[in-house]
């Protein structure tokens, strides 16, 4: 069954005068697989169409298959006539992606030809409820993107040497991974070095490496739609006894996490198995979630955090990041993606994790 027909069965349950109009871009490119910042794609009982203007359409006619491609000149006149061929009274809408200008917008626009918008979160758990589990065939996308970032992975050992900048590190993965296949980065790279390592979420900056450095990079790309993220914390010349036992304590946590997860459980758990490992010498030092879900989204369902009591279930597609940060001095983080299995998880990610002195 293709994503639009789950999303049918899931969402309408056969009632012909509803219908959904889906109108961001990461859902749209999730349900028709065909990337556009402009359009909408309106699901229906009897069928789906991806409405496109004239700079999509023909591109989109030869690459969707599982909704019928129809051109339009106007957005609302288009629905117009495909809401009343169907018999549609009732227009689900993503109320958490809609602009409050938006809703006012489609509020109007639909009643004047008859038609309510429902601003129900309904669609927005559905979609979620759909992507949250990822089909053999996205774990394959998540598994080709992941094989591009290992390969820039191995590509950018031999560029680490003292001196070299933040950024040339971050362009030179970012080059490879792009002159490699991948559509885009996933994300805005992360690379950082020294000091710069306790900052999670650096910036790539002009700070050049020197001997004794921890560098993180967390990096991933994205490829037919579907993302990948992974982190090594790698180290030039030697390492510190203290540098060596945050690293130790970071992979035991992130080890003993992957190991934890499974089909069934609360997703706090997994969260704290590595949490516990980590707040037993660095107190406060662990300050974000250990996972996030990962797909046509960097950042999506389930979340590995305190307080998330989603269920772990087969397909689940999610990161395991612990990390350690000590402001002014370092950091470390070790991230791979696993997939959730019935009695533990399959690693997608195979970059080995012992530390690499450089
Ligand atoms: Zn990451
Ligand atoms: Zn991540």
């Amino acid at each position: 069954m293709t994503h639009v027909e789950r999303l049918a069965q899931k969402l309408l349950k056969g009632d012909s005068s509803c219908a959904a109009l889906v109108f961001s871009e990461r859902n749209r490119r999730y349900l028709s697989g065909f990337p556009a910042t402009d359009g909408a794609l309106l699901v229906t009982t009897e069928g789906s169409y991806l409405l496109m203007d004239f700079r999509y359409a023909e591109a989109a006619s030869y690459a969707v298959k599982d909704c019928q491609v129809v051109e339009f000149a106007n957005l609302y006149q288009k629905l117009e006539e495909l809401l009343k061929k169907h018999g549609v009274c009732r227009v689900y809408l993503e109320t958490q992606m809609l602009s409050v200008a938006q809703a006012q917008l489609f509020g109007e626009k639909f009643r004047a030809f008859g038609v309510e918008i429902d601003l129900s979160p309904a669609l927005d758990d559905a979609l979620m409820a759909l992507r949250i589990i990822k089909t053999p065939e996205e774990i394959q996308k998540i598994k080709d993107a992941q094989a591009i970032t290992e390969a820039a992975f191995d590509h950018i050992l031999p560029f680490i040497k003292e001196g070299v900048t933040e950024k040339e590190l971050s362009l030179e993965i970012e080059f490879f991974m792009r002159s490699h296949g991948a559509e885009n980065v996933a994300f805005d790279l992360i690379v950082v070095t020294g000091k710069n390592g306790s900052l999670c979420h650096g910036v790539p900056g002009d700070t050049r490496v020197q001997k004794g450095d921890f560098i993180t990079m967390d990096t991933g790309a994205l490829l037919d739609g579907y993302h990948s993220d992974m982190t090594r914390t790698v180290a030039l010349g030697q390492v510190s006894a203290e540098q060596k036992k945050v690293y130790d304590t970071v992979l035991q946590a992130q080890l003993a996490a992957i190991d934890a997860v499974r089909a069934g459980v609360p997703c706090w758990t997994i969260d704290k198995v590595a949490r516990d490992i980590i707040e037993k010498d660095y107190p406060g030092r662990f300050g974000h979630s250990l996972g996030h879900g990962v797909g046509v989204e960097i950042h999506e369902w389930p979340r590995f955090a305190k307080g998330s009591e989603t269920i772990t279930e087969p397909g689940m597609v999610v990161t395991v990041e612990p990390g350690i940060y000590l402001a002014g001095q370092f950091g470390v983080r070790i991230e791979d993606m696993v997939v959730v299995t019935e009695n533990g998880c399959e690693n997608l990610t195979s970059c080995k994790k012992d530390l690499i002195i450089l």
